[in-house]
């Protein structure tokens, strides 16, 4: 059994599969969090939940990049709707994303989090990252007012996110997705609760080979964060599924010396466990 911690079934890069995409998913034994990264694709989150009886959660939440009113290319274009290649400058509505918080198929905030990467000539740095911190505040009252841990994103700015949750801790803690950053960081983070979350980049060569022999299975989450970062031997390019979560595991057997049954077990136990839910119930 594995657990794709991360994924985006959810955005427009799934709009004619995405059903099929997840039931694969579930046939290859392999459990999946859909994470929402604005209102509208947060909502298509917990509406693909519902979908399945078991086995599919949600994580409902705005991604940091879509504070600034603007264009972000780079990955936009995959998600909801294709008119959305505009960031629209949308803030935390706090009521509304409180109704799709309180739903049993949510198991995170998320996600939320600091990008202090994606700053182009011309932006009011200042203000873009007086305004995260601000919406990451408030992401985490909520997180404590449902009593859920909160999925973490953050690029290029783990001093000032470890800042934040220290003076503002969650509850139920979470986890930092997609962690790219050195072991001595991510200690930093465990030592507060948190959880790393590894996924394709991990197997792209050996730059994190030293953050997963020096972190503790205990510590790690499994994820796709598809449709981007398709995990090596896969071909890049190829787009990205939750089933090809078991390469990041083969990766990170590989590294640690165990086998990757084994990785996916324990995984899938600390994803249960963050996450709060009873998988004993749905035997993948
Ligand atoms: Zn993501």
């Amino acid at each position: 059994m594995y657990f794709d911690t991360h994924a985006h079934v959810n955005f427009s890069a799934y709009k004619d599969d995405g059903e099929k995409v997840l039931k694969r998913a579930l046939d290859g034994g392999v459990f999946v969090v859909n994470v929402g990264s604005q209102y509208s694709t947060s909502k298509r989150a917990v509406e693909y939940a519902h979908k399945f009886e078991a086995g599919v959660w949600a994580a409902v939440g705005i991604h940091p990049v879509h504070l600034k009113v603007g264009k972000f290319v780079h990955r936009d274009e995959n998600e909801l709707e294709e008119t959305e290649f505009a960031t629209k400058g949308e803030g935390l509505d706090y009521e509304k994303f409180l109704e799709l918080a309180k739903d049993e198929k949510v198991v995170a905030i998320g996600e939320v989090g600091l990008d202090y990467h994606h700053f182009e000539e011309g932006d009011d740095v200042a203000a873009l990252i007086k305004k995260q911190r601000e919406v990451l505040i408030e992401a985490i009252r909520l997180a404590n007012e449902v009593r859920k841990p909160v999925m973490l994103h953050c690029w290029d700015a783990y001093d000032d996110l470890l800042e934040i949750l220290e003076k503002h801790p969650v509850v139920k803690k979470g986890v930092v997705h997609s962690f790219i950053g050195s072991h001595k960081t991510a200690k930093k983070f465990i030592e507060l609760g948190y959880k790393i979350g590894l996924n394709g980049i991990a197997t792209y060569g050996e730059s994190y080979d030293k953050l997963i022999r020096e972190v503790d299975l205990r510590y790690i989450l499994l994820e796709t964060d598809c449709p981007y970062l398709t995990p090596r031997p896969l071909e890049k390019g190829l787009r990205n599924e939750p089933l090809f979560v078991k390469n990041v595991a083969q990766k990170i057997a590989d590294v640690k010396g165990v086998s990757v049954e084994e990785i996916g077990r324990i995984t899938s136990e600390n994803a249960r466990k963050i996450f709060d839910i009873d998988t004993s119930r749905f035997q993948a």
